[in-house]
């Protein structure tokens, strides 16, 4: 059976057909024809890649799939009251993933700094208002978070006022809480770098009544992470979007308890006298997170894996046959959780630096960006490749090797 996506696409090459198109109104028909191409990174000169590096901001993140880009798309051409798609899409979402509510936010740091704007205002519009200017107001300016987890991304907390306070012990956590205590921030990424882990950390919330809240931004998979910490307790949840979701870049998910969901809807657009006034996301970006969430969640995941590992073991049986060339492959257990190719050499026999490959490779045709670099090693991901790239990756990571060779 065609899938509805490759019956639109054979359907709009119809042209009289063309006006049904996905129910489209008859009025966008013109709109709904292929536009014609238009090579605009070439025209800007802009370098593309092939990314054997992972889900980076600074490379863009992630590519979406074809029904993300439809719902983009689809949600471009029509007007709707953004508050009313922020509700509907975002009550859908919820149910997807175990929490009272949810919003579509421009990433999994906006998300922060909305939840934490809700908890602190509640629904009084006069101290949304007030953000980030707290003293004076009443309004409670402390974040407690775990020296591991204290990140740059804490930037998002504090971008609220409040003030972050750093613990390491859970008896440094009761005598941190005190009136002007806010939230418990916990950093999923790093769990096993502090001392608390995740559910000592929501009794000890529970216990004094003070919300927690958990940045799984990078980690999915596995997808059953999207609802285990709002199963667990914690009052809000922040994830990107456009990471292993491949979702839109500039979206994430903040899920969480219906007070603070609502609470933080007051700080984000269409409002402005708020700090979330530019934190904007439209009707494209919920209607493509939506569907990139929907699609991740209905993922045969397994299936995925075993593809993951297959060019993996692709690439790494391809550069292994270079003399004093050796390989390992490692899953990071907590985030950008994905097989993790080492590929690492004698600098004896090749004279060539992690960075001058890593250099080597972009500069190639075509440019590849592969991951961190060491003196004699660099880091390959295959999560991010289109398929048939881990072959194009194997071989001239082995041709740049074997030219080093001494
Ligand atoms: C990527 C990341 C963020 C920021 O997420 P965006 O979706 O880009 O806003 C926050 N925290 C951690 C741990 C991350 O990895």
């Amino acid at each position: 059976m065609l899938s509805r996506r490759k019956l639109i696409k054979r359907l709009s090459s119809v042209p009289i057909l063309g006006g049904l198109v996905g129910g489209l109104p008859l009025s966008l028909e013109a709109e709904a024809k292929p536009a014609p191409k238009r090579d605009l990174f070439k025209e800007f000169g802009i370098r593309t890649f092939i990314n054997a590096a992972g889900t980076l901001t600074y490379m863009t993140g992630s590519l979406m799939h074809d029904e993300v880009l439809d719902a983009i798309n689809y949600g471009a051409k029509e007007f709707c009251l953004l508050d009313e798609i922020q509700d509907k899409v975002g009550a859908k979402i919820a149910q997807m993933v175990h929490s009272e509510a949810a919003v579509v936010t421009s990433g999994a740091f906006s998300g922060m700094t909305l939840g934490l704007a809700g908890i602190l205002t509640g629904m009084d519009q006069k101290k949304v208002e007030m953000l980030p200017h707290l003293a004076g107001t009443g309004m409670k300016t402390e974040v407690i978070c775990q020296k591991a987890h204290d990140i740059v991304y804490n930037h998002a907390l504090t971008n609220t006022g409040c003030k972050i306070v750093v613990v390491e012990t859970a008896e440094d956590v009761e005598k941190a809480i005190n009136e002007k205590t806010a939230l418990m921030h916990f950093l999923h990424i790093e769990a096993d770098k502090g001392k608390i882990m995740h559910e000592e950390w929501v009794a000890l919330g529970k216990k004094h009544n003070i919300p927690t809240s958990i940045d799984i931004a990078a980690d999915v998979p596995p997808v059953e992470n999207l609802w285990k910490f709002n199963d667990m307790g914690f009052h809000f949840v922040v994830i990107s979007g456009g990471k292993a979701m491949r979702g839109p870049q500039s979206a994430g998910l903040l899920m969480g308890k219906k007070s603070i969901i609502e609470a933080a809807r007051l700080h984000m657009p269409p409002r402005g006298f708020n700090i979330g006034r530019g934190m904007k996301v439209n009707k494209e970006e919920i209607f493509g997170m939506y569907v990139a969430l929907e699609r991740f969640i209905n993922e045969d995941h397994d299936k995925v894996w075993r593809l993951w590992e297959e060019n993996t073991a692709y690439v790494e049986n391809t550069v292994k046959t270079v003399n004093g060339v050796t390989t390992s492959v490692h899953v990071p257990p907590l985030g950008n959780h994905t097989p993790t190719l080492r590929i690492s050499w004698d600098p004896a026999r090749l004279r060539i630096t992690g960075k001058d490959l890593q250099e080597a490779l972009r500069k190639g045709d075509p440019s590849i960006e592969v991951g961190g670099s060491g003196p004699s090693n660099i880091g390959v991901t295959v999560w991010m490749m289109k398929p048939g790239q881990e072959k194009i990756v194997a071989r001239r990571i082995k041709e740049e090797l074997t030219k080093a060779a001494v």
